[in-house]
């Protein structure tokens, strides 16, 4: 579903015309193909349809607005990434979209280049490919080719990044990760995350992993950082 680098498809839904023809215009001389939509219902529609390979979503939208368009579509198991557009300094905003999904963030006003280096970020995988592998720990199984995980045979719905932090995680059972180590491995670096973001992803991942199940399988060890085993 997702191909390294190549041609993306975006998605931009921006009621700002302006603001939302610079961004597809920016994108489009990047070598991706890009379409806007200018409200929350419009841009769902197209989001569930076309399954984009990455949604750029303003959050203060006509119609629908942007924490109930990513709701949806993360409830249908859209697959498309999605980057939110928030406002320079709501924090609060911030972790809300994390936790209701998205994949990264933004805060405006933003320049154009910072935008498409953060998607171009988005479409490269957080770990190397390596085709047909198959990670597994107890009943947990990630198909990373597929980009599948089950647990005791039934399919878990994961976002991308969700996808990505597991497969950090899956790839040495029992190694513990600090905070640090998977933010750099998921985001390469970007000054712009914080531990917290890593909390929020684990958060959303308990309770997909291991909420519905006895065994935990995703484990905390406070104040060094997380690791998956038995
Ligand atoms: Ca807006």
């Amino acid at each position: 579903m997702w191909i390294n680098n190549l041609v993306m498809r975006i998605l931009v839904i921006e009621d700002e015309m302006q603001l939302a023809r610079h961004i597809c215009r920016a994108l489009t001389r990047g070598g991706h193909e890009a379409s806007a939509k200018h409200d929350g219902l419009d841009g769902l529609q197209s989001a569930l349809t076309e399954q984009p390979d990455l949604v750029v979503l303003d959050l203060n939208l006509p119609s629908l607005d942007g924490f109930s368009v990513l709701a949806r579509l993360r409830e249908a198991n859209c697959p498309s990434r999605v980057l939110i557009l928030t406002a320079r300094g709501e924090v609060e905003h911030r972790i809300k979209g994390l936790k209701a999904g998205a994949d990264d963030y933004l805060a405006k006003p933003f320049s154009l280049d910072e935008l498409i280096a953060r998607i171009e970020a988005l479409g490269r995988r957080g770990v190397a490919p390596n085709a047909g592998d198959l990670l597994k720990v107890a009943d947990l199984q990630m198909d990373v080719q597929h980009r599948r995980v089950t647990r005791a045979g039934k399919i878990i719905a994961l976002s991308p990044r969700e996808f990505d932090v597991l497969q950090v995680l899956l790839q040495e059972p029992g190694r513990v990760f600090s905070r640090t180590e998977l933010c750099e491995r998921i985001w390469q670096r970007d000054h712009e995350y914080d531990t917290r973001t890593v909390e929020i992803f684990i958060t959303r991942l308990r309770k997909k992993v291991d909420a519905h199940f006895t065994l935990p399988l995703i484990h905390t060890l406070r104040l060094v950082g997380y690791t998956v085993h038995a």
